[in-house]
């Protein structure tokens, strides 16, 4: 089972020092067939080095190994920090930070040439899923539109727009039929994120097809961030 972290833009050196010394007595406990990632902030990359069983991500790059391109980060400054694994897709890059499904696409190969481990999340917004299964499941292959979905490094993360940083994660039935129709076409990890916490982490890794986690608020905090590990 796979535990992702996304800490997004909280979390500064300092508080990652002291999480960190909060969660290396339970790292230390994972077993073999559990992969954690922590998709630190740029700032903290290197503050993880020490803690076992562990690998650090990186939430962005630009599509470049190095330029001219100002406030981004170029791959190579990544690899410097042993970076081998990135998200890409987060719902939040694609409607905050409105990046296009053009660009996106771009990441991936980038990434993929790179032979990066990529986290490529897809989801709906609310008012699709209004619409039913077969209006989120078309929404959900567009974004796959231009994406290889045979590289062997991708692992797949259904991310619900409405269920991201809500507290409202989505039903198990919805989150089992929407990776039972992803798992006909795809045959990489599927994870499920949106609201992920200790009360629902157990039924949600029940689900069938599910093969982890991406978890932003909620990992946040050592203590819950141990017990889900445990739990998992
Ligand atoms: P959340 O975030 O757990 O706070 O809903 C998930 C994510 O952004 O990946």
């Amino acid at each position: 089972m796979m535990i992702a972290s996304n800490f997004k833009t909280n979390y500064t050196r300092a508080k990652a020092d002291s999480f960190i010394k909060s969660i290396q007595a339970c790292m230390t406990r994972t077993k073999s067939e559990q992969e954690v990632r922590i998709f630190a902030p740029f700032t903290a990359l290197n503050s993880f080095d020490e803690v076992k069983n562990l690998k650090v991500g990186a939430q962005n790059f630009y599509p470049v190994q190095n330029g001219s391109f100002t406030g981004e980060i170029g791959f190579e400054q990544l690899e410097e920090f042993g970076i081998e694994t990135v998200l890409i897709g987060h719902s939040e890059r694609r409607h905050i930070l409105k990046e296009s499904h053009a660009f996106i696409a771009q990441k991936y190969d980038f990434a993929k040439a790179r032979d990066a481990e990529i986290i490529y999340c897809v989801g709906e917004p609310a008012e699709v899923r209004m619409q039913g299964i077969d209006a989120v499941m078309s929404y959900l292959w567009e974004q796959f539109e231009g994406i290889d979905i045979h590289y062997e490094k991708l692992i797949i993360a259904y991310e619900p727009v409405w269920a991201i940083g809500t507290g409202l994660s989505a039903r198990l039935e919805d989150i089992e039929e929407v990776l039972e129709r992803l798992r006909e076409k795809l045959s990489k990890p599927l994870l499920y994120g949106g609201s992920v916490k200790v009360e629902n982490i157990e039924s949600i890794l029940h689900v069938k097809e599910c093969d982890g986690v991406l978890v932003g608020t909620a990992s946040w905090n050592e203590e819950a961030f141990c017990e889900m590990i445990r739990i998992a």
